[in-house]
C-alpha cells in the first residue's frame, strides 16, 4: 500500500531529517555516517551528514 506523505509527522524534533533516496549509495553511506556520529554524540557531524544528504545530486532517470 502506498501512502501520500506530503505532510510529515512532527514529533518535536528540532531538525527535519532528510530522507535517503532508495538505491542511492551516497544516501546509504551518509545515513550510516549520521547514525555513527549520533552514537558518538558528534552532533556537528550529524548535521554535516544531514546537509550532505539534502544537497548531494541524484542522477536523473531518463
Ligand atoms: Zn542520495
Amino acid at each position: 500500500m502506498q501512502q501520500t506523505t506530503s505532510s510529515p509527522v512532527h514529533l518535536g524534533l528540532p531538525v527535519e531529517a532528510p530522507v535517503p533516496v532508495e538505491g542511492c549509495g551516497v544516501c546509504a553511506a551518509l545515513v550510516r555516517q549520521r547514525e555513527q556520529a549520533r552514537e558518538e554524540f558528534d552532533y556537528s557531524a550529524v548535521t554535516d551528514a544531514d546537509v550532505e544528504l539534502r544537497n548531494h545530486p541524484h542522477g536523473r532517470r531518463s
